[in-house]
Formats: C-alpha cells, sequence, structure tokens
C-alpha cells in the first residue's frame, strides 16, 4: 500500500498573510509530493511497503538515507499542514496548558524556548514541542528527522513542528527566519495540537 499525499482541509491562501499560497502550493505539490513520491520508491526498493510510517521511522537507523529523508520528509509536513488553521486558537488550553506550565514555567517562557530553537537551528531543519509521557520538551532536529526517529537526540511523540528549511518561508520572508517564526504563532491550530498530546 502506497503512501499518500494528503489533501489540506484549507485552501492554498487560506493561511495568509502569515504564509502565501504560492509558497503553500509549492511546499505542498512540490515539495511534499516529491518526499512522498521518493518514500514510495524507497520502500518498495528496499522490500518495505509493508511497515507503517511510524515504525519505518522509529527504526530508521537500519534503512536507506531515502528512507530517513523522504520518510521524515512525509511525515513533517503531514504534521505541520495538520497543526496550522486559518484565523487559528487563541491559546493552548485545559490538560496540554497544564504541561506547558509545568515543563515550561509559563506560554510566554514556552513561545521563548520553542522560538529560539527554531531560529538556532543551523541549515535546514525543524523545532519541536515533544512529548514524553506527561512532560513536554522543545527539540530541533537537522534535515527531515523528527523525534519520532531511532536517531534522534531527543525522543518522543512530536505534537508541534515548524518547518525552517528556507521553503516554508523565502518567497514571502526572504532572509527573516525570525519573522516567519513569530507569525507562526498566529495559525496554529492548538486544537490539533491538544488532540495529538491527549494521544
Ligand atoms: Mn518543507
Amino acid at each position: 500500500m502506497a503512501f499518500e499525499l494528503p489533501q489540506l482541509s484549507y485552501a492554498y491562501d487560506a493561511l495568509e498573510p502569515v504564509i502565501d499560497a504560492k509558497t503553500m502550493e509549492i511546499h505542498h505539490t512540490k515539495h511534499h509530493q516529491a518526499y512522498t513520491d521518493k518514500l514510495n520508491d524507497a520502500v518498495k526498493s528496499s522490500g518495505l511497503e509493508t511497515k507503517s510510517i511510524e515504525e519505518l521511522l522509529s527504526n530508521v537507523s537500519s534503512y536507506s538515507a531515502a528512507v530517513r529523508n523522504n520518510g521524515g520528509g512525509f511525515y513533517n509536513h503531514n504534521l505541520y499542514w495538520e497543526i496550522m488553521t486559518p484565523g487559528g486558537a487563541s491559546q493552548p488550553e485545559g490538560d496540554l496548558l497544564n504541561a506547558i506550565n509545568d515543563s515550561f514555567e509559563s506560554v510566554n517562557k514556552f513561545k521563548d524556548a520553542f522560538t529560539q530553537a527554531a531560529l538556532t537551528r543551523f541549515g535546514s531543519g525543524w523545532a519541536w514541542l515533544v512529548k514524553q509521557g506527561d512532560s513536554l520538551v522543545i527539540s530541533s532536529t537537522p534535515n527531515q528527522d523528527n523525534p519520532l526517529m531511532d536517531v534522534a537526540d531527543v525522543k518522543g511523540t512530536p505534537i508541534l513542528g515548524i518547518d525552517v528549511w528556507e521553503h516554508a518561508y523565502y518567497l514571502k520572508y526572504q532572509n527573516k527566519r525570525p519573522d516567519y517564526v513569530e507569525a507562526f504563532w498566529k495559525v496554529i491550530n492548538w486544537d490539533e495540537v491538544a488532540k495529538r498530546f491527549k494521544g
């Protein structure tokens, strides 16, 4: 069974002005499509067609670089589209808010730490909010790695992630990654993050 590019639940221009329609369209139809296609090629040539994406990622050190890079790219973008929404929710609430306060003292301190992780990731990669049991930690990974991979420094379940590859922001923000990261907070789908936190 082949992996499939997911449909987005909103239009390419729905995240304007935070993320422009052209960036969304290219990111989804070119970049994410390419990760999906190359993942299918990689699992086919390795005899791994029966594995789920989670199984592939949790044992990724056993597989080819093509599985690692494209499996990560496939999974990470699936998450990225889902944790953004037009309008966004105002703030994290309930159990998720409690966990953020317990782990980082306050939402503002969490925001600062997550932003720092996104800005200090050198080159291409991701910053993550990661669930480890009942607590939360922040990490960042290079390339298309993520916290589900056995090769990750910080392991756990990613519940929020920001793509800091230049392809995610360069058309609108050029070299100003800090402006993109700041604007990202306006489109976070906190309901989806809470759902992933609950598991
Ligand atoms: Mn990307």
